[in-house]
C-alpha cells in the first residue's frame, strides 16, 4: 500500500459518500452543453426533459415501482419533511420510533407543536422495533406510521414488512426513509407496503442535495413548495438536472452491485473488520451486532475511550469515521440512536462507526485492522478510568 492511501481510509459513507467517476461523467453534459429547463419544448428543453424521464425511470427500478411515481427532491431530509409535513393535519397522530434520523424526529417535534401526536416506539437492546408496540400504538386519529429502514449510525435493518403489513390493515399511511438502505439491500415498495419512502442521492455515491420520493398513486399528498406544476405539482421549482442525471446514474450502479453481489464485499470486509477488533482488543462490542444490518456498517463501542477523542486520534492516522451522526457532531450530548439502544452515557459516547462505500477497499479494511488497536491502547493509557480497572482488576 502506497504512502498516499495511508492518509485516505475514507470510513464515513453513512455521511456522504465520493462521486463515483461514471456518475460525474453522466452529470457533465447537462452543466454546459444540454443546460435547458425541462419545461420548455424547443430541443434543449427535450433534452433536459428525457434527462429526467431516465433518471426517473432508475430510480423506479432500484425502488421497485412505476416511475410516475418517483418525486425528485433536494435530498433525505427534505423528502422525511415533505413525506411527514405533506400527509398530516393538527389532531392528527403520528408513529415514529425513538431512533430515527433528526429529519424524522425534528419534523414530527414541529408538528406536535402545531398540535398534532406523536408516539415514539421504543427499540429493544439491538435497536429493533417490535411490530406489536407499532400496533399496540395505533389510537383512532393514527394518521401516518414513519419508521426508517435502516438506522444511519448502526445499520440495524428495522422490520418495515410486518409494519407495512400493520398499516395496511388499520388504513394508516406509511413512511420509510430508507435514506441508509438504498443500495446496500434490495427494496421493493410493495413488499414493504409503503405509501411514501424518500432516499437521498449523496449516500449512493451521486451529488448532495439530490433525492427521491416514492409516492404511491393515490396518495393525498400535500406539497410543501408551490409554484409551477414539476414533479406533477409534489414539489415546485425548476428540476435540478444535472443533479438527477446523477442520482439516476448512481441507482443504476447501485442496482446493478445488488444484482451482481458486490455489495457483498462490503459485508466481508465489515464482517471481518468486527471479528478482527473483538480478537484483537478489549472491553469492545458490535452496537446493533445481532440484529439484520446493512453490510456497509460497523458501530462499535471501546469502553473508557471518547468516541471523539478516536475520531482525532484515526484523523492522525489518515482514517475518517465518525462518533454518532454527522449532524449531531460537534454536540456533547451521547447518539440518542445508542441511548434508546439501553447503552449507558458512557458506553453511547465511546462508540464510532465505520461505514463502507462503494470506493473503498479490502486494503482500507486492512490498514485500519493494523492501526486502531494502538490507536485504543495510547488513549486508554491517558485514561484515568482505564487505569483505575486496570488497578483494581490487579489488585
Ligand atoms: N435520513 C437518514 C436515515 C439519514 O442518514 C440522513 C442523512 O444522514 C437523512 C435522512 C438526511 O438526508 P440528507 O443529508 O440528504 O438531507
Amino acid at each position: 500500500m502506497g504512502a498516499d492511501s495511508l492518509y485516505n481510509v475514507y470510513l464515513d459513507n453513512n455521511a456522504t459518500t465520493p462521486l463515483l467517476p461514471d456518475v460525474l461523467e453522466a452529470m457533465q453534459p447537462y452543466f454546459m452543453e444540454k443546460f435547458g429547463n425541462a419545461s420548455a419544448i424547443y430541443r434543449r428543453g427535450r433534452e433536459a426533459h428525457l434527462a429526467l424521464k431516465r433518471a426517473r425511470e432508475s430510480v423506479a427500478r432500484l425502488l421497485g415501482c412505476r416511475s410516475a411515481e418517483v418525486v425528485f427532491t433536494g435530498g433525505g431530509t427534505e423528502g422525511d419533511n415533505l413525506a411527514i409535513l405533506g400527509m398530516v393535519q393538527p389532531g392528527d397522530h403520528i408513529i415514529t420510533s425513538a431512533t430515527e434520523h433528526s429529519a424524522v424526529l425534528n419534523t414530527c417535534a414541529a408538528l406536535e407543536k402545531l398540535g398534532c401526536e406523536v408516539t415514539r416506539v421504543a427499540v429493544d437492546g439491538e435497536g429493533r422495533i417490535g411490530p406489536d408496540d407499532v400496533r399496540r400504538a395505533v389510537r383512532t386519529n393514527s394518521k401516518l406510521i414513519s419508521i426508517m429502514m435502516a438506522n444511519n449510525e448502526t445499520g440495524v435493518l428495522q422490520p418495515v414488512e410486518e409494519i407495512g403489513k400493520i398499516a395496511a390493515e388499520l388504513d394508516i399511511w406509511f413512511h420509510t426513509d430508507a435514506v441508509q438502505a438504498a443500495g446496500k439491500v434490495p427494496i421493493s415498495v410493495d413488499r414493504v407496503g409503503c405509501d411514501l419512502l424518500t432516499i437521498s442521492g449523496h449516500k449512493i455515491h451521486a451529488p448532495q442535495g439530490t433525492g427521491a420520493m416514492f409516492l404511491r398513486r393515490g396518495t393525498p399528498l400535500k406539497p410543501l413548495v408551490h409554484g409551477g406544476h414539476q414533479e406533477r405539482g409534489h414539489r415546485a421549482g425548476t428540476e435540478n438536472v444535472p443533479g438527477i442525471v446523477g442520482l439516476g446514474k448512481a441507482c443504476e450502479i447501485a442496482y446493478t452491485g445488488l444484482r451482481d453481489g458486490s455489495t457483498n464485499r462490503l459485508r466481508e470486509w465489515r464482517n471481518r473488520f468486527e471479528s478482527e477488533v473483538l480478537k484483537s482488543i478489549e472491553a469492545v462490542g458490535i452496537n446493533g451486532g445481532r440484529a439484520p444490518r446493512v453490510p456497509n456498517t460497523s458501530n462499535i463501542y471501546l469502553d473508557y475511550i471518547g468516541g471523539e477523542a478516536l475520531v482525532v486520534a484515526l484523523d492522525e492516522k489518515g482514517v475518517a469515521a465518525s462518533a454518532g451522526a454527522a449532524c449531531s457532531s460537534g454536540a456533547r450530548e451521547p447518539s440518542h440512536v445508542l441511548v434508546a439502544m439501553g447503552l449507558g452515557s458512557e458506553r453511547a459516547r465511546a462508540s464510532l462507526r465505520f461505514s463502507l462505500g462503494k470506493q473503498n477497499s479490502a486494503g482500507d479494511i486492512e490498514y485500519l485492522i493494523a492501526v486502531l488497536p494502538d490507536v485504543v491502547q495510547r488513549l486508554r493509557n491517558i485514561s484515568p478510568v482505564y487505569q483505575r480497572s486496570r488497578s483494581s482488576a490487579s489488585s
